[in-house]
């Protein structure tokens, strides 16, 4: 006859769940509150107290915290020694360990938040541990164990019982939607209780790695956190620090912005990020031209940037980085001499990846707005299907200045405009409330930076990360020398750009895909 223990504060559904329990066979053991209810409703069972041949003590901080309890939750079935270690002290095993913990979320909730750290004596009484015991036990040993944290769940647990269909996958299921349960009531706990201190916890696997100096700016307290899985990844927070002051918030953010944006390309690539906008990027067949053109596209906002490389730095390209002042490089390797004349500079934070770069098809990104947060899978893809929008299709040159501007716009602030040459940025508009805006920006950053003859070669083109509401952004892109646009398409005055297009022989490509980032 297999067991099942039953531990609720809420006692919703449980009388039904208790009563199927009991059709299918199973043995019911409970903690007095939830007994006390099962017996009212005429629902055989056996108090905990009676099976641990201790009564409940201290209020009820402590009934299940048992041996008898924990064994029988606890055992590996297949391992004979734990089989033996039972029968030897008269424990026998559960199979099914339902909780809900108690409402210290609700109870919190009831109450003003705490004030000079006192805190209320019904907040503490309302930290469930046992219930959290039995959870993460049950959790661990879900092979054997069924675990429920959720009283929505008894409906799938009964029905599988009765088509004899519980399946491991199930199972595991149950289990870390326990430990996720757990994991929030304990951050919940944590999070009051520093409430004043700093509140800018969230519920989520998080660790902290270490305090920051100040946040975006000096007024402002600021942490670094780690969600723990992250550390084996080829991700920013896992490089090592190779020479220079400790890294500030900005920085992580603008070496993520860098990072990120360097690996959409193949061949060697630079991006120059400042405010989490590139200032310049380019890919070229070696990496000191890949820094040079970046550099090249807007040498004065560069300065103080953030700099990555996809591929290792070379003495030469170092040589002409230490004449900027920069405030961090990351890059795949360095070589020795290429380190020697970096680390020249005291401030200047080197980073290395070595870990190989590779978008996770799938992962998710955070957002904290007040009292809450937004969740997202990562912008990781980058176009549907390429349409050509225009009569004229573009040439080879406009094709691969387009696939290039293309990539950047993905990683610019919208409204997002990117003017290009070959494979260089040469006026960049970002973070712009009107896209005209940003085009102007782009427009008046190209005209004011000399650039190299041998660009002039390139065909001018331009991409969008956002469709053209209006036909202006071509009508004005066609004044400063544009030959070809790339922009995702979908608007409904679509026709009205095309036309215009058309009449200047602009050639025009839809990628499909919106890259809004805001
Ligand atoms: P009941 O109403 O059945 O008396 O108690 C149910 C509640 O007690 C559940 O919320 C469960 O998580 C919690 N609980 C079970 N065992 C223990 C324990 O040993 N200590 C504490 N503090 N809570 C427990």
């Amino acid at each position: 006859m297999s067991t099942a223990l039953l531990s609720v504060s809420d006692k919703t559904g449980i009388i039904d769940f208790s009563k199927e329990l009991k059709n299918l066979g199973w043995n019911i053991i409970s903690s007095s509150g939830t007994a006390k209810v099962l017996k009212e409703n005429f629902v055989e069972c056996q108090e905990i107290s009676e099976v641990t041949e201790f009564p409940e003590i201290l209020d009820g901080r402590v009934k299940t915290l048992n041996p008898r309890i924990h064994g029988g939750i606890l055992a590996i079935r297949e391992k004979t020694d734990h089989i033996e270690h039972l029968k030897r002290h008269g424990i026998g095993t559960i199979d099914i360990v339902a909780v809900s913990l108690y409402p210290f979320e609700s109870t919190i909730n009831k109450i003003p938040k705490p004030v000079d750290k006192k805190i209320d004596q019904n907040v503490i009484e309302n930290i469930d541990i046992g219930g959290v015991a039995l959870l993460r036990a049950a959790a661990k040993n879900y092979k054997d164990v069924i675990v429920i944290c959720d009283i929505n769940d008894y409906k799938i647990v009964i029905e599988n019982l009765k088509n004899n269909s519980i399946t491991e996958e199930l199972k595991l299921t149950l289990a870390a939607k326990a430990f996720r349960h757990t994991a929030y009531y304990d951050s919940l706990i944590s999070t009051y209780l520093t409430y004043e201190k700093f509140p800018a916890q969230v519920a989520i696997p998080l660790k902290k790695l270490s305090e920051l100096r100040y946040g975006e700016n000096p007024h402002q307290e600021a942490a670094l956190y780690s969600n723990g899985i992250e550390q084996d990844k080829p991700v920013v927070i896992s490089a090592k620090q190779l020479h220079g002051k400790e890294l500030s918030y900005n920085n992580y953010l603008d070496l993520e912005a860098a990072w990120r944006l360097v690996h959409e390309f193949n061949n060697p690539a630079c991006a120059v990020i400042k405010h989490n906008n590139p200032c310049g990027c380019a890919e070229s067949t070696n990496i000191k031209n890949a820094y040079l053109k970046a550099l090249d596209c807007d040498p004065v906002s560069a300065f103080g940037g953030v700099i990555a490389f996809n591929k290792a730095v070379e003495k030469d390209t170092a040589a002409e980085i230490i004449k900027l002042f920069v405030e961090c490089v990351i890059a795949p390797d360095y070589s020795k001499e290429a380190l020697g004349i970096l680390t020249q500079k005291k401030n200047i934070r080197i980073l290395i990846q070595t870990i190989p770069y590779k978008e996770e098809k799938k992962s998710v990104e955070y957002r904290i707005i007040s009292h809450g947060m937004l969740a997202q899978d990562r912008d990781n893809q980058l176009l549907n299907e390429i349409k050509l929008m225009t009569k004229r299709q573009p040439t080879k040159e406009e094709s691969e200045a387009l696939d290039f501007a293309w990539k950047v716009s993905k990683h610019i602030k919208s409204n997002a405009i990117i003017l290009a040459r070959g494979r260089q940025t040469v006026g960049v508009g970002a973070g712009q409330m009107s896209r005209i805006d940003s085009l102007k920006i782009a427009a008046e950053k190209m005209k004011s930076v000399k650039h190299g003859l041998d660009e002039k070669l390139f065909p001018l083109v331009l991409a969008s990360d956002a469709f053209f509401p209006f036909p202006d952004v071509v009508e004005e892109s066609a004044k400063v020398g544009v030959t070809a646009i790339a922009q995702p398409g979908g608007s409904i005055k679509d026709n009205e750009s095309i036309k215009s297009a058309d009449d200047r022989n602009i050639a025009m490509i839809a990628a499909g895909m919106r890259h809004f980032r805001h």
